[in-house]
């Protein structure tokens, strides 16, 4: 039975953002997402209607919507120091690198994003901050070989990778 490292949900930037409480191994499981499932139609209607976006993208078609708990809150980084892994269906976060008590928890909105409805612009300040947020496929080429390598890129994005070479 894993168990997660306690987090926190507190301000940052402005908004929200998720801490650790205790050091994390590069490696392990730091939550799962757990909101509903929705489809690509509810997330079109939510951008329509200028709904702020806590969407997280896990299929072409298929998203987590908000599910109340820290999951929501996990900022983007274009720098991160976490990643979107799938286990037998269920999406964790983990921990890229090894990451220290107290620090906060991102991870590259980009590399999960496949024609997401939703844009931003960065200010994250990392040396290589790529401004505009948006899909994988905006993603510098040497960037991607590296989560590749890494194990850092989910599933489907994995496939349209494959399918895009
Ligand atoms: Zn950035």
């Amino acid at each position: 039975m894993t168990r997660f490292p306690q987090v926190e949900v507190r301000a940052s930037h402005g908004g929200h953002g998720v801490f650790v409480l205790e050091p994390v191994t590069a490696g392990a499981r730091i939550l799962e997402f757990v909101g509903p499932r929705v489809g690509r139609d509810e997330v079109e209607r939510a951008a329509a209607a200028g709904v702020g976006d806590g969407f997280l993208q896990i299929g072409e078609d298929e998203f987590y919507a908000l599910s109340g708990g820290p999951d929501d809150f996990v900022n983007h980084s274009c720098a991160p120091n976490t990643h979107i892994h799938c286990v037998a269906g269920q999406y964790f976060l983990i921990a890229s690198r090894d990451i220290a008590s107290g620090d906060e928890l991102y991870f590259d909105y980009g590399v999960t994003q496949i024609a997401f409805p939703f844009r931003f612009h960065c200010l994250c300040g990392a040396a290589n901050c790529r401004g505009p947020i948006g899909n994988y496929d905006e993603i510098p080429a040497a960037l991607m070989n590296e989560y590749r390598a890494l194990g850092m890129v989910p599933p489907h994005v994995e496939a349209a990778l494959a399918s895009d070479a």
